[in-house]
Formats: C-alpha cells, structure tokens, sequence
C-alpha cells in the first residue's frame, strides 16, 4: 500500500500518521539561571551567542506563520524564559496573535514572582513549575541553586493570584524518590497538579543511565500508600495520566517521558531559542527557520519548510531517536523541553 500523501491544505500541519500538529514550543533563550543535573553540566554550556538567538521579531514572525498553519496554543519555554529582557513586551504582542488561543509558560519559578501582574494583565493564566524536590537540600543538589524558598513561595503566591499551576517533577533514584509522596500529599490542600516524570536523556553531556524509575514504579510507589486512586479524564493529546486521592484539592499525574507511550496522539512541534525546528523532541532539528528568515525567505517559503518537516516526521519517539545520534546528548535547555 503506497503510503497516503499527507492532506496537507494551506492552513493545517498533519503528518502521515493523521496527526494534526496543533501546539508549538517555542523556546525563548537557552540559558538559565539553574544548572539541573537532569539538564545541563554543573559548569553550564556553551550558550549561544545573543545574535545567534531569535530576535523578539523573528520569534513574532515565525509564531505568527504557525499559526497561519494552525497551530493555536504556544508554550513558551527556555532555559529560564524569565531571564530573558523583553519577554513581558514581547509575550504582551504575542498574545493578540490572530489564531492563538492560548499562551503557557514553562519556568523553574525562580523569577516569575515579579512578573505576575504583567502575566495577569496579558491574560496568561497556565504555568508549569519544575520542582523536584520540596526539601531545600535535596533542591540544592538537583538544580546547584539555593532557591527552594524563593521557588515554592513564588507557587502559592502565583496560586493565590488565580494562575493554573502544574508542577513538573523529574524522578530519579538516589535524587529525590522521597519526595514522591509528600509531593501527592501537598495536593491535600492545594488546588494544583503534580506531573512526575521520568528522566530524559537530555543533559547536555555524553553519558546517560537509563531511568531505573519508569511510569509503572511511580505509579505502584504512589498505591502502596493510597489504594484507592481516581483516574481522572485527559486530553486526548494530554501526555500526563492523571490520578486524585479521593477528597484531595489537587491532583498529580505520571508522564511516560522516556517511555514515550503517548506519541500516537502527539500534537507538538517544537522551535528552539537558535531556530532549529524539531518535529519531535528525541529527533534531530529537521531545518533552521532563523537562517531561512536572515537569508531573506518568505513566509510563504518558510511555511513549505514546515510543512516539508512535518511530512517527514517520524511515527513516535524511538523512531525519531534512532534516526539522531548525536556525539552528546543534547541540553533540555536547548530543547526547548
Ligand atoms: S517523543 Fe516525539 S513523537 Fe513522542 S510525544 Fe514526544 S515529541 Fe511527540
């Protein structure tokens, strides 16, 4: 059977497997005020040159053909987004593109405390925390920042201004299981999710040992101590299994990060802060959209650019990976996440 051509009309981005790409990354700067072990060597990285990053206008430009192609939903992602000047202006722009219905922020919360208002006021209402730890110690030896403080009193007071709060938690042996639990016991009270994740393999350095921590473990650590669990109803491009303690406020949810069970839905495409343009995150960066737009393309040629990757993309994750070997593994920080 000749694979089907992708019914690629002007506006929609489906790749041969029927799905249809409706959610970019975008990542906004590839450095970051922590230095996760799970993301980056302790020393840092070689961080791009600032000419080497997108311009607040490239990033404006490049959403705004996305979004002629569909796309309606854009995460915004770094590095640390808030350690990039401009952002606020920029996101303030950005948030009255035609076609875009919503603006999410990943962050390590480090520094959003002071952007709350600018947030509220340009209507951005749902942010991912990374958290790994709720114990100041281990929080120092996962992220080599003494910030823990700053980090979960910026939560509840971005819960307490009305914003839509996930945490994200990367789980690994000998780092942080013992927080597994307190973290679902935090969800008690508060009216917030918690997202556990297994690691990745993007730490921007060339050894990786794989997670000895998957989805199921989490899961059987999480119902020795709570049998009863309620499974609660996702998106369908949701990559979070979401779960409630019954009477809790808040909710948690395990996403199969490495084990990449949930790519037969996958909606993302991905933008990194230098350009390159990724249609799955284990993959190789397919084309780079800022080189395209400094050699002078047109948006109507930087769409078949994007189109021609997204009918090229890869059926999951594995597939993806096994097509990219990379001497190192990239950063998260590179990624986009
Ligand atoms: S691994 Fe790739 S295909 Fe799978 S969900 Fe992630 S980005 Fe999508």
């Amino acid at each position: 059977m000749p694979t089907p051509k992708p019914q690629m009309s002007k506006s929609q981005l489906i790749d041969k497997y029927g799905r249809q790409l409706t959610y970019l990354r975008l990542s906004v700067t590839d450095r970051c005020n922590f230095r996760c072990y799970y993301c980056m060597p302790e020393e840092g990285m070689d961080f791009a040159a600032r000419q080497e990053l997108l311009s607040f206008e490239e990033l404006y430009r490049l959403s705004a053909v996305f979004c002629d192609l569909g796309v309606n939903k854009i995460r915004i992602t770094g590095g640390e987004p808030f350690v990039r000047a401009g952002i606020i202006p920029f996101l303030r722009k950005l948030s009255k593109l035609p076609g875009l219905e919503e603006i999410t922020v990943t962050s390590n919360g480090s520094l959003t405390k002071p952007q709350i208002e600018a947030l509220q006021e340009i209507g951005i209402r749902k942010i991912n925390i990374s958290l790994d730890s709720l114990d100041r110690e281990r929080f120092f030896k996962i992220t080599r920042r003494d910030k823990f403080e700053d980090v979960y009193a910026s939560i509840f007071q971005l819960i307490d201004s009305g914003f839509d709060i996930k945490l994200n938690c990367v789980v690994a042996e000998n780092k942080n299981i013992q927080d597994i639990l307190p973290f679902v016991e935090l969800t008690k009270d508060h009216a917030l999710a918690v997202r556990f994740l297994e690691e990745m393999p993007f730490n921007g350095s060339d050894t990786f040992q794989l997670p000895q921590w998957s989805h199921r473990e989490i899961y059987r650590h999480i119902q020795d101590q709570y049998p009863v669990l309620e499974k609660l109803q996702s998106e369908p491009t949701s990559t979070s299994v979401n779960y409630q303690v019954p009477g809790y406020k808040g909710s948690f949810g395990i996403i199969p990060s490495f084990s990449r069970t949930f790519c037969g839905t996958c909606n993302r495409i991905r933008l990194g802060a230098t350009g390159e343009l990724r249609t799955c995150l284990y993959g190789p960066p397919v084309t780079n959209l800022r080189d395209l737009i400094r050699l002078g393309a047109s948006s109507e040629q930087v769409e078949q650019a994007i189109l021609g990757a997204v009918s090229n993309r890869e059926k999951d994750g594995f597939a993806a990976e096994a097509s990219y070997t990379p001497s190192k593994h990239e950063s998260m920080s590179v990624l986009g996440g």
